[in-house]
C-alpha cells in the first residue's frame, strides 16, 4: 500500500514538476550536459539571488565539471524510486559513501543509475582512511594503501561503474589527516588509474583547519565540508571556503539542513528552503548535497535550484536557532574537557542527530558501535558537568543514544 502511495505520488510529482526542471530531466545524456552547460552564469554567484526558470548551474572550481546548485546526498534514501525521482528531476550528482548501509547504499544507487547514460549522472563516494576506520589501523605504506584502493574497487562494483566523478577521502578532523602521503598516493593513484576523475576530502569538524590543510596540501581538486547557518564558526568557515575557491578547488556543501528539525520529536522542522538558500548564497559553494528521503522534499528542494533570494520570513525561521537548542552537533569538541570520562561527546551527539534528525536509526547505530564508551556512560555522574555551547542536555541525550548499542545490527538490516 505505502508503495503503491509513493508511486502516486512519484506519478503525479514527475506530471506536475517544475517549469525548466522537467525539461532538462526529460532529456537524456549530451544533450541533457548541453542544456546545463548553457544555463551556467559563467561566473558563479552572478545574477543568481533573483528567480530565474533555469537550474542554476555552477562550475567546481578546476574540475570544470558544471553542476547545478542543488545534488542528492543519498546517505539516508533507502527506496531507489525517490533517487530515481531525483535524477529524472533535474538533479545530477549523487552522493554517496562506501559504507552508508554497509554497502547497500551504493548498490542501490548502481541499480537506479543501470541503463542510464554515463553522461545523464554524476556519482561521488567517500572511502575512509585509517583515521577513521579501524581495519586499516597499524597499516603504513603500501599495505595502507592497498586497503583503501581494495574498496574503492569495492565501491565501483557495487556501483557497476568503472570509475566515479569523485572520489573522497572521508571524514577528516585534522591537518595529518589529509596530508598523510600515503592517503595522497593512493588517491592519486586511483584517479590516475582513471577510477576517479577527480579526488577530494570530506570534513564535518574543524573545518576551516581542515580545509586550509587541503589548500596547502596541493593534492586535491575538491573539499566537501559541513556548512550551514547554524555553526558559530560560519565566518571564519566562509572564509577558509574563499580561500580554497581561490585555489581551484571545488566546494561541494552538507550538513546544510542543520538536523532538518528543531526538536527531537519532529514537531518543528527547520525551513529546509531556508537553510539550503543560506548556504548557496555563498557564491564559492558550487553544490549542496541535501539528504531528501520524499518526493516532497525533492519537490521543495528543487525550486531553491531556480531562486536562491531569502525571503525576511526565511531570515526569521532560520533565527529560531538563536532559541532553540536544535539537534546540530557542530562537532566544535568545546564540551569535551568538562567530561572527566572523556566520552566522544560529539560523536555521540552526531548519532544523536541521526537517529532522531534524520531518523536514520541504521547509521545512529553504525556509528555508536564503532565508538569505545563504557556499558552505562553516564552511570557513576551525579551531574554532568560537559557544557555544550548549543545548550543540549549532553547528559540525557548520551544516556538515550547509548541505548543503541544493545540493540542487534541485523535489526536494522
Ligand atoms: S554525565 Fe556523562 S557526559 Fe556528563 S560528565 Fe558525566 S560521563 Fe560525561
Ligand atoms: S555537544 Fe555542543 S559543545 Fe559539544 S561538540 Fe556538539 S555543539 Fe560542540
Amino acid at each position: 500500500m505505502a508503495g503503491n502511495t509513493n508511486e502516486v505520488k512519484r506519478r503525479t510529482f514527475l506530471k506536475k514538476g517544475l517549469t525548466g526542471l522537467a525539461a532538462v530531466g526529460a532529456i537524456p545524456g549530451a544533450v541533457k550536459a548541453a542544456a546545463l552547460a548553457s544555463a551556467d552564469s559563467g561566473r558563479a554567484g552572478v545574477g543568481e539571488t533573483q528567480a530565474q526558470t533555469k537550474p542554476i548551474v555552477r562550475t567546481l572550481g578546476k574540475t570544470g565539471l558544471k553542476i547545478p546548485v542543488v545534488s542528492m546526498g543519498v546517505m539516508n534514501a533507502d527506496n531507489p524510486a525517490v533517487v530515481q525521482a531525483a535524477l529524472d528531476s533535474g538533479i545530477f550528482m549523487l552522493d554517496t559513501a562506501h559504507g552508508y548501509q554497509r554497502g547497500r547504499n551504493e548498490q542501490m544507487i548502481g541499480q537506479v543509475i543501470k541503463g542510464r547514460p554515463r553522461d545523464s549522472y554524476m556519482i561521488a563516494t567517500k572511502v575512509p582512511g585509517p583515521g577513521r576506520d579501524r581495519s586499516m589501523q597499524g597499516l603504513e605504506g603500501e599495505a595502507l594503501q592497498k586497503s583503501f584502493l581494495e574498496k574503492v574497487d569495492l565501491s565501483l562494483e557495487r556501483l557497476g561503474l568503472d570509475h566515479v566523478e569523485i572520489l573522497y577521502l572521508h571524514n577528516n578532523t585534522t591537518k595529518e589527516d589529509v596530508q598523510n602521503p600515503a592517503m595522497i598516493e593512493a588517491l592519486q593513484k586511483a584517479k590516475k588509474s582513471g577510477k576517479a576523475r577527480f579526488i577530494g576530502i570530506t570534513t564535518h569538524s574543524n573545518e576551516p583547519a581542515v580545509i586550509r590543510a587541503t589548500i596547502e596540501a596541493k593534492a586535491y581538486d575538491v573539499v566537501l565540508t559541513a556548512y550551514n547557518f547554524r555553526q558559530d564558526y560560519r565566518d571564519e568557515l566562509r572564509k577558509a571556503v574563499a580561500e580554497a575557491a581561490a585555489a581551484g578547488i571545488g566546494i561541494v556543501a552538507m550538513k546544510t539542513q542543520a538536523g532538518a528539525y528543531w526538536d527531537k520529536e519532529k514537531q518543528q522542522p527547520i525551513n529546509m528552503r531556508a537553510a539550503l538558500k543560506w548556504v548557496l548564497n555563498d557564491p564559492n559553494v558550487t553544490t549542496a548535497i541535501p539528504g531528501f528521503t520524499t518526493f516532497d522534499q525533492i519537490k521543495e528542494d528543487l525550486t531553491v535550484m531556480t531562486d536562491l533570494k531569502l525571503t525576511p520570513a526565511d531570515l526569521k525561521d532560520l533565527r529560531l536557532g538563536e532559541q532553540v537548542a536544535g539537534l546540530y552537533c557542530q562537532q566544535c569538541g568545546q564540551c569535551v574537557s568538562g567530561c572527566p570520562k572523556s566520552l566522544p561527546i560529539p560523536d555521540l551527539m552526531r548519532s544523536y542527530m541521526y537517529a532522531y534528525g534524520y531518523r536514520n536509526l541504521q547509521a545512529a547505530h553504525e556509528l555508536v558501535g564503532s565508538l569505545e564508551v563504557p556499558e552505562n556512560p553516564c552511570g557513576s555522574c551525579a551531574s554532568c558537568s560537559a557544557v555544550c555551547v548549543k545548550g543540549f542536555d549532553i547528559a540525557d541525550r548520551v544516556r538515550d543514544i547509548a541505548r543503541l548499542r544493545a540493540v542487534p545490527g541485523d535489526f536494522f538490516a
